[in-house]
């Protein structure tokens, strides 16, 4: 496959953008694979990426009942941040983030990853607390974030309103790496790169039943025919409870939509990502001008990859008081996607009951920032058979020994 590079843009220019090549193939499915991958989201293509890269498996499909990136990896606000409480999330997220540091250049594909800072308002009592202890349990982490006054919170966006009468800010944890990247190019940058692997990510091609012999997997149904092969990884975020039980198994996951809107487009006046948990919202600037905000998930379990318009007042209602200048914003396009939620707010990578079968799910609403670490892990994981460091506390055992990861404050809001 070309490389993309400041050359090549010139060349393709001279001839009128005729010579580029389709990003990845659209090849027919095989008899066997060595590894499944069943879900074309960030965490499925990262997974099959790093078998690639680091353990030499490119014999490998990765099925996609849709289109890739179409689920929550192309449906979320994009927010990407490692300030998280526990040991085991600190790592696999600081990992992800480090990853995405360098990933345009590893995957040459411009993921637009823009370390721009977030910060996670504290506007409680309670919220200070428990932020400064996330900055000391960061420190020893090796994770950078600090816990700013007021005034800094001010400076570093000024259209925050400090002084608000019920949620007065009263600091912020700041994170200054953390920041966004462009979804989509997560996706469609390590889909290319898998592909030039020899990889097959097989669109349009839903997985309908997971074909097993004396509890270990053989394959899998499709609505292209039945493919072998010798390990299987699901990786499908809010269908996973489905996946799991073609496979014969349960999962302590609930899956709920989970929504988020933009507004019109304007000038730029905002350029760090913040996070207001007491409120339930959070926003930041996109590069086209639109605010990206984001808002709760549905009280109920759902499967719809809906928005709907209580949401949307619900949501501006809560933020209006922090960042009055959203009054005033007409609101262009609002969506939902279905996350996984574990009890713990903690993902799952983990061998299962059926062998060779792996599951990689529970990364609820805060999974987007994880994709290059989950994919480094899962990876490991699907290839030695067991897990590595990053993935070791994250096992389905975990429930049954009530080693739970609680991050249910570092997830608080959705994000
Ligand atoms: C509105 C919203 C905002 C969010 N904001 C953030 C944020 O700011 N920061 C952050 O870190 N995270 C955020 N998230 C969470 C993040 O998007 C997800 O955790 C992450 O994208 C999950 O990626 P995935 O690859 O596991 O799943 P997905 O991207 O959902 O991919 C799973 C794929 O599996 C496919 N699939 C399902 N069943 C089958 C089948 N039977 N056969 C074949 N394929 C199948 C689906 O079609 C789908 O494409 C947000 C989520 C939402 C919905």
């Amino acid at each position: 496959m070309k490389r993309y590079s400041v050359f090549a843009i010139a060349r393709e220019a001279a001839r009128y953008h005729a010579g580029w090549e389709r990003a990845w193939a659209a090849p027919e499915p095989k008899e066997r694979y060595d590894v499944i991958i069943v879900g074309a989201g960030g965490h499925g293509l990262a997974t099959a990426y790093y078998l690639g890269k680091n353990f030499g498996i490119t014999n490998v499909a990765v099925i996609e009942k849709g289109w890739l990136g179409g689920g929550n990896t192309g449906r979320n606000t994009t927010i990407i941040r490692s300030n998280y409480l526990q040991d085991p999330s600190a790592a696999i997220y600081e990992k992800a983030r480090s990853l995405y540091e360098t990933l345009s250049q590893d995957l040459n594909y411009n993921v637009m990853f823009s370390p721009r800072g977030v910060m996670m308002l504290a506007q409680t009592q309670h919220e200070v607390r428990g932020y400064k202890r996330t900055e000391a349990a960061n420190a020893l982490q090796g994770v950078q974030t600090e816990f700013i006054d007021p005034q800094r919170v001010k400076e570093l966006c000024p259209i925050i309103n400090i002084d608000g009468p019920r949620y007065p800010v009263l600091g912020a944890l700041w994170q200054a790496r953390g920041g966004t990247a462009r979804h989509d190019a997560v996706a469609w940058g390590y889909a290319r790169a898998c592909s030039d692997m020899g990889m097959h990510i097989l669109q349009n091609t839903e997985v309908t039943a997971v074909r097993q012999v004396a509890g270990t997997v053989t394959g899998v149904q499709t609505t292209r025919g039945e493919i072998g092969c010798e390990k299987l990884a699901i990786v499908v975020a809010g269908n996973s409870g489905v996946l799991a039980e073609m496979a014969g198994f349960r999962l302590p996951i609930e899956s709920t939509a989970l929504q988020a809107l933009v507004s019109e487009p304007i000038k730029p006046c905002m350029d760090v990502v913040v996070m207001a948990n007491t409120v339930h919202g959070y926003m930041s600037q996109s590069d086209k001008g639109e605010m990206v905000i984001g808002g709760g998930a549905d009280s109920h379990n759902n499967y719809t990859q809906r928005g709907s318009f209580h949401h949307v007042e619900e949501t501006v209602r809560a933020l209006v008081e922090t960042f009055p200048i959203i009054s005033r914003l007409k609101m262009l396009r609002w969506w939902g996607g279905v996350v996984d939620m574990t009890g713990d707010r903690s993902p799952i990578l983990s061998k299962t009951p059926l062998g060779n079968c792996f599951v990689n799910c529970g990364w609820g609403t805060g999974g987007f920032k994880a994709i290059p670490g989950s994919g480094w892990a899962m990876a490991e994981l699907v290839a030695k058979g067991e897990p590595g460091p990053l993935a070791a506390e994250f096992g389905l055992n975990r429930f049954r020994e009530g080693r739970f990861i609680d991050e249910s404050v570092a997830a608080g809001v959705a994000h």
